[in-house]
C-alpha cells in the first residue's frame, strides 16, 4: 500500500468535510519552508538565491505551529532551502506530529545519517529525500559528485530504523526515461513506501534554465515513464495526477490547495511563484487574485506549469467531488499498469541520454543566462522610480532605499503592492540589519540604489561549468557546487 490507511482516512474525510461546508478553496498539504538556505546549489532550484541575512534566518518552531494551526491542511511537507539545517527542525517536526499532522520532511539525505537519532518513527513522519534519478543523473542534477551515494546510505538507515521514507523526484526536458524506470526499481528494492514525481518548474532565477520541459514535452516524457508500469512500483501521489502528467486527463491549477509558508510569510501565489506574501493564511485567500494565476489565465509565467503543487490538490478535489470522481480514482489504483504499445515502441526506441543538465551545456557551450546588471545602478524620483522599484522586488540582493526625510533603509524587497496611485502603493523590506519587515509607501522614496549583489545571477553556476570542465578533464572525481554565502 503506497499511503497508509490511516492517512488515506485522515485526508477523505477532511476533504469531505470541506466539500460538506461547502469551501471552495482549502489547503490539503502546507508547503512550510522553515528556511531557504541549503547545502546543495542544483543547477535547476530557484529558492536559494538570496543575500546571506536572508538565508540566515529560521522559522522558530512557534511560528511554524502557527502556521500548521492557521492553515489548518492535514498534511505538511517540510521543503526549505535543506530543513536537517535547522538548529530546532526536530522540535518542529515533534510539534507538528503531536498535532496528528501527516508530515512530509523533504531533504537531500546528505545531513539524515548524522541526525537521524533526533527523531522517532512514526505513522505521522515520512522522510522525503530528494532523488533526480540514477547516479549518473542525480549527481548532475544536485550539482554533486557522490550525493546519490550518500542519499542512499541515509535512506537505508532511514528504513532500517523503521522510518516511513518516501523519494521525490524532478524530471527536466530530456530525462532518460529507462534510466528513471530503473531508478523506480532500485527505489523499491532500497524499502521506500512510495515515489513522488513532478516535472521542474521553469523558476527564473534558477541556473539552468535550457531543461525546464514545456507541457507537451512533459506529457510524452510521464507517458513513456509511466505506461506499462512494473506492478511493483508505489507511487505516493494522487493516480489522477499521475494520469494528468501522463496527458489522459486536465486539470486546471488550484494553488491554494498547496499553500507556502516562509521567512517572508504566506507566499502568493503559490510555491513555485512569489508575487507578494500576506500576514495570514485568511489574508492570502482574500487578498490573491487568483484569476491572474493557473494555465487557463493565459500568465506566462504559468504556462508550461504541471508541477504537484499547483494541480495534485486539483486531482485530490476532483477524486471527491463527484462519485465518478472517486470511481475513477478506484479505477486507476486498481488497475494502474496502463498498457500502452506505443509508449513501449518509443521507450525501446529511446537513446541512452547523457546527463542532461551540466553536462549537456558542458558540449554546447552554452552558458547559464546573466540578469542585466543592476548593482550600483541607482533611480531617483523623476527618473522613472516606478520601474526601479519593480525591478527591486525581482532583485534577489539587498537595495538601499533613501527617504525623503533623509533616512536610510537597507534591506531585500520582498513584496510590493501596487495600488492605483503611487500614493496608494508601497514596497516591503526585510532589512539587512534585522529580521523586521518594514513597509514603506511609494511616494516616501526619494532614492533606491541596488546597493548588494544579485545572488541570482548566475555567475557562480557558469563559473562551476568551467571549473567542473577543467577537474574533469585532469580526472579528479567529487567535484561539487557549494552554494555561496556572505560571510
Ligand atoms: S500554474 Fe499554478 S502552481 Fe504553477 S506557477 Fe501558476 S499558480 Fe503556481
Amino acid at each position: 500500500m503506497p499511503i497508509p490507511v490511516s492517512q488515506m482516512w485522515t485526508v477523505a474525510s477532511y476533504v469531505v468535510r470541506q466539500k460538506l461546508k461547502g469551501r471552495k478553496q482549502y489547503p490539503l498539504t502546507l508547503m512550510l519552508e522553515p528556511l531557504l538556505r541549503c547545502n546543495l546549489a542544483c543547477a535547476g532550484c530557484g529558492k536559494i538565491q538570496y543575500p546571506g541575512h536572508i538565508l540566515k534566518q529560521n522559522l522558530t518552531p512557534d511560528e511554524c505551529f502557527r502556521a500548521v494551526d492557521e492553515c489548518g491542511a492535514p498534511t505538511v511537507a517540510i521543503p526549505g532551502g535543506e530543513p536537517l539545517m535547522h538548529p530546532q527542525i526536530h522540535e518542529i517536526v515533534a510539534g507538528i506530529t503531536a498535532r496528528k499532522k501527516y508530515v512530509y520532511l523533504c531533504t537531500n539525505g546528505l545531513l539524515l545519517k548524522e541526525k537521524i537519532h533526533l527523531f522517532t518513527p512514526s505513522k505521522y513522519l515520512s522522510f522525503s529525500v530528494h532523488m533526480d534519478g540514477d547516479k549518473e543523473h542525480h549527481d548532475l542534477s544536485v550539482c554533486k559528485e557522490g550525493g546519490y551515494d550518500i542519499a542512499l546510505a541515509a535512506i537505508h538507515e532511514a528504513v532500517k530504523r523503521g522510518f516511513r521514507v518516501t523519494t521525490n523526484t524532478t524530471l527536466f526536458d530530456g530525462a532518460d526515461t529507462k534510466a528513471v524506470r530503473g531508478f523506480f526499481d532500485d527505489m523499491m528494492n532500497a524499502g521506500v513506501e512510495g515515489l513522488m514525481l513532478s516535472p521542474g518548474y521553469s523558476y527564473g532565477k534558477a541556473p539552468d534554465q535550457q531543461h525546464f520541459a514545456g507541457r507537451d514535452a512533459s506529457r510524452t516524457l510521464f507517458r513513456r515513464l509511466l505506461s506499462n508500469r512494473r506492478p511493483n512500483w508505489r507511487f505516493n501521489m494522487s493516480p489522477l495526477f499521475l494520469e494528468f502528467l501522463m496527458g489522459r486527463r486536465d486539470f486546471e491549477c488550484t494553488p491554494w490547495g498547496m499553500p507556502t509558508y516562509t521567512v517572508f510569510g504566506w507566499q502568493k501565489p503559490c510555491y513555485l511563484m512569489q508575487d507578494g506574501y500576506a500576514e495570514t493564511f485568511a489574508e492570502l485567500l482574500e487578498s490573491t487574485k487568483w484569476e491572474k494565476y493557473g494555465h487557463a489565465s493565459g500568465n506566462p509565467k504559468c504556462a508550461n506549469c504541471m508541477v504537484h503543487s499547483g494541480y495534485e490538490a486539483s486531482a485530490v478535489d476532483y477524486t471527491f467531488g463527484s462519485l465518478k470522481g472517486l470511481w475513477e480514482t478506484a479505477k486507476a489504483t486498481l488497475f494502474p499498469q496502463y498498457l500502452d504499445a506505443t509508449a513501449q515502441r518509443e521507450l525501446e526506441m529511446e537513446k541512452h541520454q547523457s546527463p542532461l543538465v551540466q553536462i549537456d551545456l558542458l558540449q554546447t557551450g552554452s552558458p547559464a543566462p546573466v540578469d542585466a546588471p543592476l548593482q550600483g545602478v541607482k533611480f531617483q524620483r523623476g527618473q522613472k522610480i516606478d520601474d526601479g522599484l519593480e525591478q527591486a522586488f525581482d532583485y534577489r540582493g539587498d537595495v538601499t532605499i533613501q527617504l525623503k526625510d533623509g533616512s536610510k533603509l537597507e534591506g531585500y524587497v520582498f513584496d510590493r503592492v501596487r495600488g492605483n496611485t503611487v500614493e496608494e502603493s508601497k514596497l516591503r523590506i526585510m532589512l539587512a540589519t534585522d529580521r523586521r519587515r518594514v513597509s514603506v509607501g511609494y511616494s516616501e522614496i526619494e532614492e533606491v540604489v541596488f546597493s548588494g549583489r544579485d545572488w541570482a545571477d548566475g555567475k557562480s553556476w557558469q563559473a562551476w561549468i568551467k571549473k567542473y570542465a577543467e577537474r574533469k578533464a585532469a580526472g579528479e572525481t567529487n567535484i561539487e557546487l557549494l552554494p555561496e554565502t556572505e560571510e
